[in-house]
């Protein structure tokens, strides 16, 4: 059994919409299969040593939160960029998500640099995306799954031609709100607009990352996680899925 190392960067600023919750199913889910997670904040003063983490995971913030890390962020990148070429998985949440790409210019026009792991561009509009989404998503050749969550964002982000999205609008908004792209996906980088927090009611999408983080761990390939019963986290995931469709048409 083996010890998930996760680098959770900067909780003590993006932490919105109980983004924090997502440790949580991490931690569980984790440890039903007998694995630990051991969690570490990754803080403005930390330094970040590729190869110490397994996982890294950024949470969601508002515009004047993101600004305080962002510069501190940036300069992080390239310990970051080695970090996941050598396998590490990443999952970015909404103001964390916005982060990982090129740059951010927020509501009052101020411009954050990003991190340039993910091949997009995010500028607030003037109108906020608010509500329930669902998207449609790909992550493994073949296997179709939806992932349900919450968006609250001014952020528009509109990705590089050619850049993966982590899935596709059913109902909601995503990225932009008009091109039916939600989130990005690069690798074993995902980033997402959804909150709730997103993990709780998308189970698969946390083993997906336990799985790759494990990978990284061991030095093997990511294997499929033995299933759970996921009774209450199938409910709480339709319940949300529901919330979304009841919104109406597609984006
Ligand atoms: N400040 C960003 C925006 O409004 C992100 C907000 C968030 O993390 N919910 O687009």
């Amino acid at each position: 059994m083996s010890t998930i190392r996760v680098g959770h960067l900067y909780p003590d600023y993006l932490n919105i919409y109980a983004d924090r919750g997502n440790i949580a199913v991490l931690a569980r889910r984790a440890a039903w299969r007998g694995h630990d997670l051991a969690v570490t904040a990754i803080d403005l003063a930390d330094l970040i040593r590729p190869g110490g983490h397994d996982l890294y995971y950024i949470g969601g913030g508002q515009d004047r939160e993101q600004l305080l890390v962002a510069g501190n962020l940036a300069a992080k990148a390239e310990p970051l960029h080695e970090a996941v070429a050598g396998g590490a998985a990443m999952l970015a949440v909404c103001g964390g998500y916005q982060l990982l790409g090129r740059g951010y210019r927020g509501f009052h026009g101020e411009e954050m640099p990003g991190v340039g792991l993910l091949p997009l561009e995010t500028v607030a509009g003037t109108r906020r995306m608010i509500g329930d989404v669902l998207i449609e998503c790909e992550l493994d050749l073949g296997v179709r799954r939806s992932v349900a969550g919450f968006e609250n964002h001014a952020g528009r982000t509109v990705l590089d031609p050619g850049a993966q999205p982590l899935g596709r609008v059913l109902a909601g908004f995503g990225n932009d709100g008009e091109s039916g792209f939600e989130g990005c996906r690069s690798g074993r980088v995902i980033g997402t607009y959804l909150h709730g927090p997103l993990l709780p009611r998308n189970p698969w999408l946390a083993d997906w990352l336990l799985a790759q983080a494990l990978a990284h761990r061991t030095g093997g390939e990511p294997t499929e996680l033995e299933p759970l019963p996921d009774e209450l986290e199938t409910r709480a995931h339709e319940v949300s899925a529901g919330r979304a469709r009841s919104r109406g048409g597609r984006f």
